[in-house]
């Protein structure tokens, strides 16, 4: 009997399932419960600030070699542009601005020709080397939270890779980023970013793709419960149909830890979650051209880093679960304040939303990631993908990118 393949949830890690899948010329089914695609990685038109913004501001790193890869599978490369990896930092409590400069390799900084964060010496950074060789059970702050860079450097770096706070951020997942940019030279630490947005750059065309070549995709379709026969998933019931599965069928899960959990219920996986939020602020153009930065990371603020659009700028607050019930209003007020005083003028924002993500990823702490490894008690014709199954990794695009790929290579 054929093989069929099923795949539940159409995010990022799903989307690179079926495209794998048709490159080895099998045809894939996708259902999705919302009525769209894209999961945590979507673009929207928004009515209130009239323009289409993504979800979050995700930064993809010139490393990520399954994101790039899977960009020119589907055609999009070219829709990317490449920002070199100049670091913009203000600090608001100590009125201080500087400049990581990764663009010319880490060596020059050793050397003492690039500059380095105001008030710090060249041993401060060897804290670096700390995080080569970490135990998988250390948190990030255990190994380098007494550096002096900690509250400069360590801090945004792990909070924008993890979203995880550092105390409990797991060492050997931030260990392994470091491995693959940082520590590797300027070639693998370029920023990529959407010339447009993201559902251009990744969504649509893998969309288009899939559907070209045969691939079909059912929306607003939540899988509602699944049977297991003989340790085997014999049946699945969404909410439009249900469908019978054979043992030679395959079904791929790419579907968040929690989601998979009710499904299958009592399954130990992890249930903590970390917020982002995301405020669009949408500027006058000539307001906008004050900005000189693309990126800009702020320091003792609530504001995190500030991206600047072409028409918008949109703030991000990585571990943002304190800030789900403030009062939103003041919210806006306290952070456009901070905006104003870092370009040291007070100017109006037209419009601004606000997203907030409340399950942007898992807490990413080695207990958590345990959990994630431990985990394999799941029906023989069951997959799982999604970017939570990379736990090497942090939840990235680059991890749902490649655990679509890997999913299918077990086809
Ligand atoms: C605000 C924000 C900022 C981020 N910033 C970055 C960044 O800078 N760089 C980076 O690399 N990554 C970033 N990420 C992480 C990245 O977006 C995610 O890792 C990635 O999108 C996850 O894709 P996924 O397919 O694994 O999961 P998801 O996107 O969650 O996809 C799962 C899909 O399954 C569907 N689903 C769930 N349950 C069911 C069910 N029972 N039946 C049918 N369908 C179901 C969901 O609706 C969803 O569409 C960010 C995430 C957020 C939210």
């Amino acid at each position: 009997m054929k093989k069929r393949v099923y795949i539940i949830g159409a995010g990022l890690s799903g989307l690179s399932a079926a495209i794998h899948c048709q490159k080895k010329k099998i045809s894939a089914k996708i259902f999705e419960a919302a009525k769209y695609p894209g999961g945590r990685c979507r673009s929207f038109y928004d009515k209130k600030i009239n323009m289409e913004i993504d979800n979050g501001n995700h930064l993809v790193f010139s490393a990520n070699k399954n994101f790039t890869n899977f960009c020119e599978l589907i055609g999009s490369s070219k829709t990317l542009k490449e920002i070199s990896p100049n670091f913009f930092f203000f600090d608001f409590e100590h009125n201080l601005e500087w400049n990581l400069d990764l663009s010319s390799g880490y060596t020059n900084f050793l050397l003492g020709k690039k500059k380095l964060i105001p008030n710090t010496k060249l041993f401060d950074y060897f804290s670096l080397l700390k995080l080569f060789f970490v135990s998988k059970n250390s948190s990030v702050f255990e190994i380098v939270g007494n550096s002096k860079i900690f509250k400069t450097f360590w801090e945004p770096l792990t909070l924008g890779v993890m979203n995880t706070a550092p105390n409990l951020a797991s060492a050997k997942v931030l260990s392994n980023v470091l491995k693959e940019t940082i520590y590797k030279g300027e070639e693998f630490c370029k920023i990529f970013q959407p010339k447009t947005n993201w559902n251009e750059t990744l969504i649509k065309p893998a969309v288009t793709k899939i559907k070209k070549n045969g691939g079909q995709i059912s929306y607003g379709n939540l899988l509602k419960r699944i049977n297991i026969t003989d340790n085997y998933v014999s049946e699945l019931s969404f909410i439009k149909n249900k469908i019978k599965v054979n043992k030679n069928d395959r079904v791929i899960f790419s579907i968040p830890p929690t989601n998979l959990s009710k499904l299958l219920g009592n399954c130990s996986l992890p249930n903590q979650y970390n917020t982002i939020l995301n405020l669009h602020f949408k500027v006058k153009p000539k307001d906008i051209k004050l900005f000189k930065k693309p990126i800009v990371g702020f320091i003792n603020s609530i504001t995190q880093w500030v991206f600047v659009k072409s028409n918008h700028l949109s703030i991000t607050v990585s571990n943002a679960n304190n800030l789900n019930s403030h009062n939103t209003e003041e919210l806006i007020i306290n952070i456009w304040d901070e905006i104003c005083k870092y370009i040291k003028k007070n100017i109006i924002y037209e419009n601004v939303q606000i997203v907030r993500e409340k399950k942007a990823t898992y807490v990413q702490s080695p207990s958590n990631i345990n959990l994630v490894k431990k985990f394999n008690n799941i029906p023989k014709n069951m997959i799982l993908a999604g970017d939570w199954t990379q736990y090497n990794l942090p939840c990235t695009i680059e991890a749902s990118i490649l655990s679509g790929k890997k999913a299918i290579e077990t086809i």
